[in-house]
């Protein structure tokens, strides 16, 4: 229980519990309330005593068929259980270093009912402007000096025990069972004890064994976890290629990889099936303009076009647009940039496969250069490439690196 972060309490604001429960061991320390006022009766119910005005406290002595016996203030008299309503109440803890006397009417010199133990709970219904606080306990309701009371701490926790957990009158085994709460339910708890706990959930409240529930998990941890593993996002450009990136996709299934195929809309355009089954594989799609232009030379009416004409070719095959883009030559400028709002995506490890179709050369500039997170640019419309990818993935794979989408990499 140490663990347990006890934070503020709450108000609490139902008696329907309480006045659920019919005659019991506590019958006469019910408190109601007045809220539109009303009269308080002799005992031949015709005689008024007194004009109670609105929002009055009133005590029941003794709850009858349609009238109740009442105390307010010293006065004792009948009203009509119709004009009654639930008195809000909020938990409050006893702090005194003596034990505060319940008196029976806000005023120092009236009755004294009872005393009540430093560290116990009360429900507290009002507070008078001379300093009172009505409460009630188990036994009695009265009245006691405001200062001698704290706002107690309270905790979300859950019903863990697989019967549920059952709610009583009073914090002891002897009181009779009112409800049990079913398992699973979330609480408000008040530690009252080691062994008890004063709870509410919706309309329910009253004390419980605390062995009967658990704080909640905390939820998991949104930040990812810090790992050893190592990861690269594998990036292939221009195609697709019919017979290339048919390969590539071999290889990377044998790796368990995904990589992401930078297209070109005009290749999509002419090997459709391709693009379709790079993408039925789990990897991603990028933009890398319809016919591969310097865009930058271009005006943005074109550039634009190479853009939107490349994203509908790519919908019409895989029915989604590309989610990532790439321009040729990795030639853009702030223009280039407003014409798409996809994401514009470079990369650190340039194999220069296009330069010299080289499956060696290709290993050697991945094994001097890929770090953790690196994109590494291929191309997918040279056989060399598709060639050369085996070592490379093994290679990486034997260092520890995982193959991963752009977005996947870039999203952490
Ligand atoms: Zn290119």
């Amino acid at each position: 229980m140490k663990r347990l972060l006890w934070i503020s309490a709450l108000f609490l604001y139902s008696l329907f519990f309480f006045l659920q429960s019919p005659a019991s061991a506590n019958e006469g320390i019910d408190v109601r309330l007045l809220q539109n006022g009303g009269n308080l009766y002799a005992e031949d119910k015709q005689t008024v005593l007194e004009k109670l005005p609105a929002k009055s406290f009133i005590i029941i002595l003794e709850k009858q068929e349609s009238w109740s016996k009442v105390r307010v203030s010293d006065k004792t008299g009948f009203v009509k259980n119709a004009a009654t309503s639930a008195a809000p109440y909020t938990l409050m803890k006893v702090s005194s270093s003596n034990q505060p006397i319940i008196r029976q009417t806000n005023e120092k010199h009236s009755t004294q009912l009872a005393t009540v133990s430093n560290g116990s709970f009360v429900f507290v219904y009002a507070q008078t402007t001379n300093g009172f606080s009505l409460i009630r306990t188990t036994k009695t309701v009265g009245y006691v000096y405001s200062t001698t009371l704290v706002k107690p701490a309270s905790v979300k926790m859950i019903v863990s025990h697989k019967n549920g957990a059952a709610i009583r009158l009073a914090p002891t085994m002897n009181e009779p069972i009112q409800t049990t709460l079913k398992p699973q339910m979330t609480v408000t708890a008040y530690k009252i004890s080691t062994d008890w706990l004063y709870v509410t959930s919706g309309p329910i409240a009253g004390y419980a064994l605390s062995s009967k529930f658990t704080v909640p998990a905390a939820p998991k941890p949104t930040t990812k976890p810090t790992t050893t593993v190592k990861r690269v996002a594998l990036t292939f450009d221009d195609g697709p290629h019919p017979t290339v990136t048919r390969q590539i996709l071999k290889t990377l299934a044998k790796y368990d990889a995904k990589a992401t195929f930078f297209v070109t809309g005009r290749r999509v355009d002419l090997s459709p099936a391709v693009l379709k089954e790079v993408s039925t594989a789990g990897h991603e799609i990028g933009n890398h303009t319809y016919n591969h232009p310097k865009l930058t030379t271009l005006s943005s009416k074109e550039a634009r076009e190479q853009i939107t004409a490349t994203n509908a070719a790519i919908k019409k095959v895989i029915g989604t647009e590309a989610t990532v883009f790439r321009p040729p030559y990795g030639a853009y400028n702030d223009t280039v940039k407003s014409l798409t709002s996809l994401p514009f995506v470079l990369w650190s490890v340039d194999t220069l496969d296009w330069q010299h179709h080289d499956p060696v050369k290709m290993l050697q500039i991945v094994k001097k250069q890929a770090k953790n997170d690196s994109i590494i640019l291929m191309h997918d419309i040279h056989q060399t490439t598709a060639d050369g990818l085996d070592a490379v993935l093994n290679y990486l794979s034997t260092e520890g690196y995982e193959f991963v989408t752009v977005s996947t990499l870039l999203a952490k």
